[in-house]
């Protein structure tokens, strides 16, 4: 039988408000400013979303998720992360391994990342040592390093028997 891997790539900004909640990386972080947008904004995990979508060849997460669908609205990342992992699945595709950023300028996400690591790893279902996250600062240059919005990067491989 063949051994397929794929590889996928995500991208995705979110807006900051002041005195909205922050969720990243499934989990609320402290902070005077939130991510704007239909569901609760988790740019990390939309952007593990477009990367496992992006490899098994099935599109987008606003396909499957439409922004304009009411019953999407506030709606927990973290749900539509684990139907993801469910479609990919379907198709006899496993987590290999998954690489993501966070481009942040405020506040610190590095104390945050063992806490996001667990979370999401559990939603997936996949062992901790699997997922990696990193985050960096743009050094004060463009909308991250204006505060004005969160992006994030990630790939992934996808692998089927
Ligand atoms: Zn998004």
């Amino acid at each position: 039988m063949k051994f397929k891997i794929r590889t996928g790539f995500g991208y995705d900004v979110h807006q900051l408000q002041e005195g909205l909640d922050f969720w990243l990386g499934g989990i609320k972080i402290p902070h005077t400013h939130g991510a704007l947008g239909h569901s609760d904004a988790d740019v990390l995990i939309h952007v593990i979303c477009d990367a496992l979508l992006g490899a098994a060849n099935m599109r987008d997460i606003g396909f499957h998720f439409s922004d304009r669908d009411p019953q999407y609205k506030g709606i927990d990342s973290k749900i539509l992360l684990k139907e993801v992992v469910h479609l990919l699945s379907r198709e006899g595709y496993e987590i290999g391994n998954i690489d993501s950023t966070i481009c942040l300028q405020e506040p610190k996400v590095n104390p945050h990342i063992p806490e996001m690591k667990a979370c999401l790893s559990k939603v997936m279902g996949i062992p901790e040592h699997d997922l990696s996250i990193k985050a960096t600062t743009t050094e004060h240059l463009g909308f991250v390093g204006k505060k004005e919005g969160v992006a994030a990067f990630a790939t992934v491989l996808i692998y089927k028997q």
